[in-house]
């Protein structure tokens, strides 16, 4: 149930900057997601749809910016993408990075009435 706690989370953090925005109603939730986060957007929206239900982000859509994997080598210091889930440095095929992006998780922006 990784994602209804996330979700949960979300909707919570949601609802307090709203709050703190006087808004009365939340119309969308901008998300950035990781593409290592494992999280899986449809699965986010089903359950803010039920969370999220009485309260003000009833009827909030969710949006998702995914983010990609970006690597970078301890000892080149060089950043890359991966390609075929190889993490192995492009230019010194040094199998040490580092992972600078591509776990997050987090709301981006929500945007309110
Ligand atoms: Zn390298």
């Amino acid at each position: 149930m990784h994602e209804a706690s996330i979700t949960e989370s979300i909707l919570s953090l949601a609802l307090s900057k709203a709050q703190e925005a006087g808004a009365k109603k939340i119309t969308r939730v901008n998300l950035v997601l990781g593409e290592l986060s494992g999280v899986v957007g449809e699965c986010l929206q089903m359950y803010f749809e039920v969370l999220a239900q009485n309260t003000i982000a009833a009827s909030a859509v969710l949006s998702f910016e995914t983010k990609p994997t970006t690597l970078k080598c301890r000892k080149c210091a060089k950043v890359f993408l991966p390609a075929d889930h190889n993490w192995a440095c492009p230019d010194c095929r040094e199998a040490n990075v580092e992972i600078i992006s591509g776990r997050e998780c987090h709301i981006e922006s929500i945007e309110v009435d």
